[in-house]
């Protein structure tokens, strides 16, 4: 997972850019009734979001009894994401967030939707809360479990607040048969507390990232075959271990985790692949 800043923008933005297109007068009023608590909210969820205790808000089914979760999240799909509204422009500048416009969950894919961290079902106060969205790919998006969390270890790892890149914890294994292919998995390093360990390995499962490393790797092995194997005949296993090692030094300088960090570990570390276990037969 990859760190984000968090967004410059309020709910208070947000709720004012959406009412822009809120027809309904009574609907109207009680949206801007509910604006101070919208506020109060918001300042709670990121006092809580910091500790690793957003699983203590409570869900609820309204916000203060004056606007349904329906409302809120017809609010959030009509006058938020919904493109050709002032919303859509405040939607838009969350989402632009993602370096790169890189889904910072899984680091892979394109950041294409805004992910309700809290789920607007469960938590109808946060449906257009910046702090509560974060840009993520569709496959992330619908892979996040959105069960309530009852402990901080069940918390799923969050872009604004978490930072899981101080240390390597995403390793793989090269499969030794032909063709080579690599099975991920998360290893969290045993000097981490024991609540960020079942974070990352939660993380880890819930968004099926081992399938999508292995599809990603596997899709990109054959593009080194020709290189290794000139490698091989000019300088036996041991040249093509050192490149693979500038290859994984080269990408350690940016960050600790990646599927390509991992991938070049592993293989590096693999005497049957330096010896010719790219080759295909
Ligand atoms: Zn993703």
């Amino acid at each position: 997972m990859r760190k984000l800043a968090l967004p410059n923008l309020t709910v208070s933005d947000a709720l004012t850019a959406c009412l822009a297109h809120v027809g309904d007068a009574d609907r109207a009023t009680r949206l801007l009734s509910v604006q101070a608590h919208l506020v109060a909210a918001e300042q709670d969820y990121h006092h809580n979001a910091s500790l690793t205790t957003l699983h203590k808000i409570e869900p609820t089914d309204d916000v203060l009894g004056l606007v349904s979760e329906k409302e809120m999240v017809a609010l959030y799909e009509g006058n938020f994401s919904r493109t050709k509204t002032q919303g859509r422009q405040i939607y838009d500048a969350v989402r632009a967030a993602a370096t790169h416009g890189i889904c910072p969950l899984c680091g892979v894919q394109r950041a294409n939707t805004l992910d309700h961290h809290l789920a607007k079902t469960e938590h109808p106060t946060f449906s257009i809360t910046p702090i509560n969205l974060v840009p993520s790919c569709s496959d992330c998006n619908h892979s996040k479990l959105t069960h309530q969390p009852s402990s901080s270890a069940e918390e799923a790892l969050h872009p604004y607040y978490d930072f899981v890149d101080d240390d390597r914890w995403l390793f793989a294994t090269v499969v030794e048969e032909d063709p080579a292919s690599l099975i991920f998995f998360a290893d969290p390093p045993g000097h981490w507390d024991q609540t960020k360990r079942a974070r990352v390995i939660r993380h880890f499962g819930s968004l099926s990232l081992a399938r999508l490393y292995t599809s990603q790797s596997s899709d990109h092995l054959p593009s080194m075959r020709f290189r290794l194997e000139m490698l091989l005949s000019s300088t036996g296993p041991e040249g093509v271990r050192q490149h693979l090692l500038e290859e994984l030094n080269d990408r350690l300088r940016d960050r600790n985790n990646s599927w390509q960090i991992a991938m070049y570990d592993a293989l590096s570390k693999s005497q049957w692949y330096c010896s010719g276990g790219f080759v295909i037969a």
